[in-house]
């Protein structure tokens, strides 16, 4: 794990290492094949920032009927959430009667992810789940709860596994917060 990360002149520091990642990962995974063995789920990441968690948690819940889609909505702007939802991919197929897990990288004011379950329950799902790697509680302006979720952490801004800061350093193994 490198000591500090500079990114547009911001410095953060480490905050969660590659092993407690992947240790929660595997939990959650454990709770999703709990709850949905023997159906046939269709897990929908939410691009950009949930792709590396998708990849890991999809391959640990080892769940051989599952089907992998994707979407693309857009909420953030550098540090800050814009306040408004666009969704830039949508979802092609058809989820009638589908068990849906959403995979989400992180759940910040709830807005995205309040707006995105609206859109799939309109096309008749069985079920909708939700599952965020990070989730800041104190950020909440939906009051909306994941149903899985590996960290919930203060309302601190966090980059790396997936996570960007304009579109950077997503690469990053560990997990990182702004410096105070
Ligand atoms: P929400 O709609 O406010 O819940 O925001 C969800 C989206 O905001 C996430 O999918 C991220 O793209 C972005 N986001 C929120 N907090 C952070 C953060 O700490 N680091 C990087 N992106 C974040």
């Amino acid at each position: 794990m490198e000591e500090k990360v500079v990114v547009d002149g911001l410095t953060f520091v480490p905050y969660l290492t590659r092993e407690e990642i992947q240790e929660q990962v595997k939990r959650v995974a454990s709770e999703i094949r709990r709850d949905l063995l023997g159906k046939s789920p269709l897990f929908l990441c939410v691009l950009n920032g949930a792709f590396i968690f998708a990849a890991d948690l999809i391959r640990e819940a080892a769940i051989n009927d599952c089907t992998v889609s994707f979407v693309r909505y857009k909420s953030y702007e550098g540090m800050c959430s814009s306040g408004s939802v666009k969704q830039l991919i949508g979802l092609n197929e058809d989820i009638d009667g589908r068990d849906v897990v959403i995979i989400e990288d992180i759940v910040d004011t709830g807005l995205t992810a309040t707006q995105m379950i609206a859109d799939l329950k309109k096309r008749n799902p069985n079920s909708v789940r939700f599952a965020t790697l990070l989730y800041k509680p104190e950020s909440s302006k939906t009051g909306f709860k994941p149903d899985y979720v590996a960290f919930e952490i203060p309302p601190k801004f966090i980059i790396g596994y997936g996570l960007d800061l304009d579109g950077k350093v997503r690469n990053l193994k560990d997990i990182y917060v702004v410096a105070d």
